[in-house]
C-alpha cells in the first residue's frame, strides 16, 4: 500500500505518516494503553437494549461472537468479576467520604450536565436497561456480522452526510454508488465533496476513518482458528489486503486509511484542547479508591499534555471556526447529523459491535463537542466561582478515551500489517 503522507483532500492538512506512526506507536499507545485498563476507563455504561427507531431490526443475537458480557453476576464468567462489578454499581456513585467542596462538585457536574449541547444520544444511565459493561472482556474484533444488515447501517450513516435540507444535488453514497456507476459515479462523488465546505468534508472523512479503524481491528483480532480446545484470534493480512488494497476497493484503500489518520488526528487534537478542564482541581476520575484516582487522574494529564506537544498539522481557525453565523449553523448541522448516527448504532443488529459502535460514535461526538467549546473550555474558572461553562459526563469521558485508544490502536495494527505484507513478498 502507498501510504507516504496523509494529505488527501483536506487540503489543510498535510501531515507525515511517519511522524505520527512514531509518536503513537512508541509514546502514546503504550501509556494509553495502561490508562485504559483502570477501573474508570474500562467499565462503561451502555443501553444495548434500546429498540431501533428506524426500521425492524433481526439481532445476531443467535451468533456467538455478538454476545456482550454484562458485568453482572448472572454468568459464569461475570462471577469471577463480581469484584469489578460492585465496583462498578458504586461508579459515579457520590462518596460520603469525600469532602464537602469535592462532592458538591462531582454533583454539579451531573446537574449542569449541558444537554443541548451533546453531539449524541446519551444512553439513559438511570435505565434499567443500562448496564456496565467490562470493555476489556469483549474486546472489539471480528464478530462475523455482514453482508445487507451491515451494508444498511453503513448506507444510513453515509446519508447523514448529506445534511439536510439537500441544497447541492443529493450525493449518492460512495458505497451503493460506485458499485452502481463504476468510475464516474466516483468522480461525481468526489467532486461534490470537493465542492463542500472544509467542516462537511471533514465529516465525510470522520465517519470513513471510523469505518476503516473497525475494519482493521476486524481484520487485527479475526478468528483463525476454531476447535473444541481453543478459538484463535489474530491478524489476518489477506482480509486487511482485501479491504484496503484490492480490485474490491477500486482503489479507495489508501484514502480510507488516510481518513483513518485523519480521524487520529482530530481526536487527538481534541484531547489536547480539553487538557484545561481536567486539570481542574475539582476533576476527579471518581471510582472510590482516591490513591489510585489521584495516579490515574495524573497518568491522564501526563498523556494530555503528550497530545498538546504534538505539533499542529492542520489549520484549526479554519475548521469549526469562520463566520460566528455561519459557524453556529455548521455545528448545530454536525451536532444534529451525530445525533442521528448514534441513533443508527441502535440498529446495529449485532451487540458487541453495537457496543463498540456506540461508544466510538460517542466518543467522536464528545471529541467534536471539545472541539467547538474552545473558548469555554479555556474560559472555565481555576477557582469555583460560578457555573463552569463546559461539562463532560463519566460516560462521554470514558467513550472520549476508549474511541481514541481504538484509533491509536488501529494505527499500531497497521505497522503491523505492513510487515506482515512485506513478509510475504
Ligand atoms: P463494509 O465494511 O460493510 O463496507 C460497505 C461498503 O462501504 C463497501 O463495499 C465500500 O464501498 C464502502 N466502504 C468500506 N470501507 C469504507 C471506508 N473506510 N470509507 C468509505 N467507504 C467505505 N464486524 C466485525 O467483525 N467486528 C466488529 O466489531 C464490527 N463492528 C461494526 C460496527 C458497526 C457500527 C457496523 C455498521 C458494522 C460493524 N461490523 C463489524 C461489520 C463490518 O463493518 C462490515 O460491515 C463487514 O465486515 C462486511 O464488510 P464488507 O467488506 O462487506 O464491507
Amino acid at each position: 500500500i502507498h501510504l507516504t503522507k496523509v494529505t488527501g483532500n483536506l487540503d489543510d492538512c498535510a501531515c507525515d505518516v511517519e511522524t505520527i506512526n512514531a509518536f503513537n506507536n512508541d509514546l502514546l499507545y503504550p501509556k494509553l494503553q495502561t490508562l485504559l485498563e483502570s477501573d474508570y476507563f474500562r467499565l462503561y455504561k451502555v443501553n444495548l437494549n434500546k429498540p431501533c427507531p428506524f426500521w425492524t431490526d433481526h439481532s445476531h443475537c443467535g451468533v456467538r461472537d455478538c454476545a456482550v458480557k454484562p458485568c453482572s453476576p448472572y454468568s459464569a464468567e461475570a462471577n469471577e468479576q463480581l469484584d469489578e462489578c460492585e465496583k462498578a454499581e458504586h461508579l459515579g456513585a457520590v462518596d460520603v467520604s469525600l469532602s464537602e467542596e469535592t462532592r458538591e462538585a462531582v454533583l454539579d457536574w451531573s446537574k449542569h450536565d449541558d444537554e443541548a449541547e451533546r453531539f449524541c444520544v446519551v444512553d439513559d444511565e438511570e435505565s434499567p436497561d443500562a448496564q456496565y459493561v467490562d470493555l476489556l472482556l469483549n474486546p472489539e474484533r471480528y464478530t462475523g456480522y455482514k453482508g445487507p444488515e451491515a451494508w444498511q447501517i453503513w448506507n444510513s450513516i453515509y446519508e447523514e452526510n448529506c445534511f439536510k435540507p439537500y441544497t447541492v444535488p443529493r450525493p449518492l453514497n460512495p458505497a451503493t454508488f460506485y458499485s452502481s456507476t463504476g468510475n464516474e459515479g466516483e468522480r461525481t462523488f468526489y467532486s461534490w465533496l470537493e465542492g463542500q465546505c472544509v467542516e462537511k468534508r471533514a465529516f465525510y472523512r470522520l465517519v470513513s476513518g471510523l469505518h476503516a479503524s473497525i475494519s482493521v481491528h476486524l481484520s487485527a483480532r479475526y478468528l483463525l482458528g476454531d476447535n473444541w480446545f481453543e478459538r484463535k484470534w489474530g491478524p489476518n493480512a489477506s482480509e486487511f489486503q482485501q479491504r484496503f488494497d484490492s480490485e474490491l476497493t477500486k482503489g479507495e484503500g489508501p484514502k480510507r486509511l488516510r481518513n483513518l489518520y485523519f480521524l487520529y488526528l482530530i481526536e487527538l487534537r481534541a484531547l489536547a484542547k480539553a487538557l484545561p478542564f481536567f486539570q481542574q482541581a475539582s476533576f476527579q476520575l471518581y471510582t472510590g479508591q482516591l490513591e489510585q484516582d489521584q495516579k490515574h487522574k495524573e497518568q491522564l494529564l501526563d498523556i494530555l499534555q503528550l497530545a498538546r506537544s504534538f505539533p499542529l498539522h492542520f489549520d484549526e481557525t479554519a475548521l469549526f471556526a469562520g463566520d460566528r453565523e455561519e459557524a453556529a449553523k455548521l455545528k448545530e448541522d454536525i451536532r444534529l447529523s451525530f445525533l442521528n448516527i448514534s441513533k443508527i448504532m441502535d440498529c446495529v443488529g449485532c451487540f458487541k459491535c453495537r457496543l463498540w459502535g456506540k461508544l466510538q460514535t460517542q466518543g467522536l461526538g464528545t471529541a467534536l463537542k471539545v472541539l467547538f467549546s474552545e473558548r469555554q473550555i479555556e474560559a472555565l474558572p481555576k477557582s469555583r466561582t460560578g457555573w463552569p461553562t463546559f461539562q463532560l459526563s463519566r460516560q462521554e469521558i470514558v467513550a472520549l478515551l476508549n474511541a481514541f485508544g481504538r484509533v491509536s490502536t488501529s494505527i499500531k495494527e497497521l505497522q503491523n500489517f505492513r510487515s506482515l505484507l512485506s513478509e510475504q513478498q
